[in-house]
């Protein structure tokens, strides 16, 4: 997703509200008196817990991963209207000490090329979702196998082999589980025992009928029998950012050079979060971070949230924080679940514990200089089930991945980081076909 404008730095579309007439009306001006009002807090109205952050002895991070995706629908012009979604992801390296060279407000073509060290991969798969029929059968398989043959052909099934290597934790050789549970795409009964170890495929105990292993992720609940919405189509995005993100780290964590995982920053753009069915696959991740933590060999992994109540909570406080002046130490501040839920949500919700279901990373707030500011989700491992946490202490990593931030920061848009924009390039809607093109797609598949 592409990043928005800030209050310094000019967005790529102005403010037009200087042209509206309304703005004449008392009523009108007087809100926007209240709002500028507001500005003038003499302190920070929800107590953020701010710490100066101390560099002494963190060693900056050497290789940085970014992944990013996007997803766009299309409808042709017959009647009924087909409806088809394009989803491409993008994941990439970068060397971090080349890219410290560069200039980030007019980067050199030719020197962006020198530190994308030659890895960068997309993906890309198209899914029907109204009134499109294959010979093969209804639109409801035709997703399902569409999700199971893109993961499987893509890198030679390496992406395929990531989802294999989280649903049966093969990080551990000893270990023998089953993958989660899964809700048959065909009769609907919960197959809770999962799949056997390893299986790409199994019989449905209930009525008999083949089910894949990539049905335990659960697009098919998001879908009826004749159409999909869009929402397949931005799942399917997060689950492959997410599965070509720890492709990144499983085949570094299997590398002879062992310090190679440990001495990289893998960058997801958007929450480390995980919703509804397919959050099933949070507790493996979270079990696969804790082993790395309690075998020596941490894994830096962090989440970047550029909208949502996470980053308009931080703009209406972040003045209040150090640095106000370019040449103080930066300043960072880690959520407790119990401040989320009192001054970001502000819902005391106390029979769910804080993101336990659906989250991977914990919350935390980085302003580095007085114009950069950034939400940031950096795991724990296991979940921590005390309201008063995460403190400082349990992220992984936190350290090292602060020392390593100011050399990623792009000065094109307010706290924007350098790897993801280049991986929003290559996985953005300006590098698909022009809409009438892939309108003209979808009519000539017509019978
Ligand atoms: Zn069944």
């Amino acid at each position: 997703m592409p990043y928005s404008a800030g209050a310094r730095l000019p967005g790529e579309s102005a403010s037009k509200l200087g042209h509206l007439a309304v703005i004449q009306s008392d009523w009108v001006r007087a809100l926007v008196n209240e709002f500028e009002a507001a500005k003038h807090d003499e302190q920070d109205p929800t107590n953020t817990l701010w710490e100066t952050y101390n560099a002494e002895g963190a060693i900056p991070l050497r290789n940085v991963w970014a992944v990013d995706g996007s997803f766009v629908s299309i409808q042709s012009e017959q009647k009924p209207p087909r409806e088809v979604a394009f989803v491409k992801t993008a994941l990439l390296a970068v060397d971090r000490v080349r890219l410290e060279a560069i200039d980030k407000d007019h980067p050199h073509p030719l020197l962006l090329q020198d530190v994308l060290t030659g890895s960068a991969v997309f993906h890309a798969t198209v899914f029907p979702l109204k009134n499109v029929r294959t010979e093969l059968g209804t639109n409801y398989d035709a997703v399902r196998h569409i999700v199971r043959d893109s993961m499987k052909i893509d890198e030679g099934g390496a992406f395929y082999e990531t989802l294999k290597w989280i649903a049966y934790k093969k990080w551990d050789k000893a270990n023998i589980s089953n993958s989660p549970g899964f809700q048959c795409p065909h009769c609907h009964e919960d197959i809770v025992q999962g799949l056997p170890n390893d299986a790409d495929e199994g019989v449905c105990p209930n009525c008999t009928k083949t089910v894949f292993l990539t049905d335990m992720i659960g697009f098919h609940l998001d879908m009826d029998e004749e159409s999909a919405p869009d929402s397949v189509a931005s799942a399917y995005m997060l689950i492959m950012e997410t599965l070509m993100l720890f492709t990144a780290i499983r085949v570094l964590w299997g590398h002879t050079d062992k310090s190679l995982v440990t001495d990289t920053l893998f960058i997801k753009d958007g929450p480390l979060t995980l919703r509804s069915q397919y959050s099933k696959l949070v507790p493996n991740i979270r079990d696969f971070l804790q082993h790395a933590k309690d075998t020596s060999r941490s894994v830096h992994v962090i989440g970047q949230e550029k909208s949502g109540a996470f980053f308009d909570h931080l703009a209406s406080i972040v003045r209040f924080a150090q640095p106000h002046e370019r040449d103080q130490s930066p300043s960072f501040a880690v959520l407790s679940h119990e401040f989320v839920r009192r001054e970001v949500h502000r819902s005391p919700d106390l029979a769910n514990p804080y993101g336990k279901r659906t989250n991977w990373g914990e919350k935390v707030y980085l302003k580095i200089d007085p114009g950069t500011y950034m939400v940031l989700n950096i795991p724990t491992g296991d979940y921590l089930a005390d309201a008063s946490m995460p403190t400082k202490e349990q992220l992984i990593g936190l350290q090292r991945i602060i020392a390593t931030i100011p050399s990623l920061v792009s000065h094109k848009f307010e706290g924007a980081l350098f790897p993801v924009e280049l991986a929003n390039g290559i996985a953005s809607m300006s590098s698909y076909p022009s809409a009438r093109i892939l309108q003209r797609f979808i009519e000539e598949q017509s019978p």
